[in-house]
């Protein structure tokens, strides 16, 4: 029996100092690398249905792994509450993440909340969420009711026997794709389908990809290609696993024509790729072979309230102990940005170099802080 792999989940947390003069929000808080605070990734459960190698291996993230227990997660109430500083702050766009989020209950409560919220222009938030889409089909028409505006879709093969041994529990293509139809049907559109790709594994299924949400939905559904990426510290992630996105262009573009598109927002982290045929357009995420830390704008709130600036940081910031130590807004809305004024994280621009961060912390786990 080989040594057991514990994943350390007391990631190193720290309890913000409160600057000693107040940082008031203007909604034009940048960071250290002049990086304005425009997107906000909350997670509301570390757990899971899937077990997927390159997220959570089902050898570490077993029935004996320890999950937070519901006391110590954000409540609908905290989660709102954080969110409406943050958009004091200049955040404009919320995604729910996880693990999987519809496994949080009555997750639409707090989607009619966040809707409630207003960015610093009066505005309503761009609310969306990132599921595996196992539970979707059922969920999409009261999301939606509820003040949904968009859902981006985890879906890594078409094939069944390539999926399932991806996701680890056996759970079937099909009801996937039938969440994705009942999402455009309930207005959740236009939709994104996000594809990990991992060499020797279900790289053979770029293209079937391709053709089936081209074919299916056209410019409905834009395809993304991510770079299986470093994430954590229990996926046993290798270079040789990486197909880069330059590989999978090449794949796509022996079947079709595809031109260059214009990002469609600063800090968007896929590459756009138009069909010259006008059927829609895929997308290229390449965190490991192009990396976009220069115009990364997204903080990431764990489950339990602490603030992480990268997604492969080790070190959080412990909001929840001022959210229920009392703490006043102004305090809490100072603590942020302090710790975002300082934040100077650029890690996929440093992987590999010298410069990468060396602080002996773990990097926090992905179903932890989401993606
Ligand atoms: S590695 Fe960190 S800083 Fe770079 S894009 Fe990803 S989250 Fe942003």
């Amino acid at each position: 029996m080989g040594e057991r792999v514990i994943a350390l989940t007391d990631w190193r947390r720290a309890t913000p100092t409160l600057p000693a003069t107040r940082i008031a929000a203007t909604g034009l808080l940048a960071d250290a690398l002049g990086r304005p605070l425009h997107d906000l990734r909350i997670s509301v459960t570390d757990r899971c249905n899937f077990r997927c190698s390159y997220c959570m291996p089902k050898e570490i993230f077993d029935t004996r792994y320890p999950f937070l227990p519901q006391s110590s997660l954000l409540s609908f109430e905290e989660i709102t509450r954080l969110a409406r500083l943050f958009a004091g702050h200049g955040v404009r766009k919320l995604r729910l993440t996880g693990g999987e989020p519809l496994l949080r209950k009555h997750l639409e409560g707090l989607v009619e909340m966040l809707a409630g919220l207003r960015d610093i222009d009066g505005q309503p938030l761009d609310l969306t969420l990132t599921t595996n889409g196992s539970l979707l089909a059922r969920k999409a028409a009261a999301l939606k009711a509820a003040g949904l505006r968009r859902v981006t879709v985890s879906l890594d093969a078409l094939d069944d026997s390539v999926f399932q041994a991806m996701n680890d529990v056996g759970f079937p293509v099909a009801d996937v794709l039938a969440g994705i139809d009942a999402a455009l049907d309930a207005g959740l559109g236009p939709l994104k389908v996000n594809m990990v790709v991992k060499r020797g594994v279900n790289d053979a299924e770029i293209v079937p990809m391709a053709r089936y949400m081209r074919d299916r939905y056209g410019a409905a559904v834009t395809l993304r290609f991510i770079e299986y990426m470093d994430v954590g510290a229990t996926n046993g992630w290798r270079m040789d696993d990486v197909l880069p996105s330059a590989d999978v262009l090449a794949r796509l573009r022996a079947e079709w024509a595809l031109e260059a598109a214009e990002p469609t927002t600063t800090g968007e982290t896929a590459e756009r790729w138009r069909y010259a045929d006008g059927r829609g357009e895929i997308g290229l995420i390449s965190s490991v072979t192009q990396a976009f830390c220069r115009d990364c704008n997204r903080a990431r709130l764990s489950t339990e309230g602490q603030l992480f600036l990268c997604l492969f940081g080790s070190q959080g910031h412990d909001l929840r102990s001022l959210l229920r130590g009392g703490a006043e807004d102004a305090d809490i809305a100072s603590a942020i940005a302090h710790i975002w004024g300082r934040r100077d994280d650029r890690y996929s621009e440093l992987r590999g170099s010298n410069a990468a961060p060396r602080d002996g912390g773990q990097r926090v786990e992905m179903h932890y802080i989401g993606g």
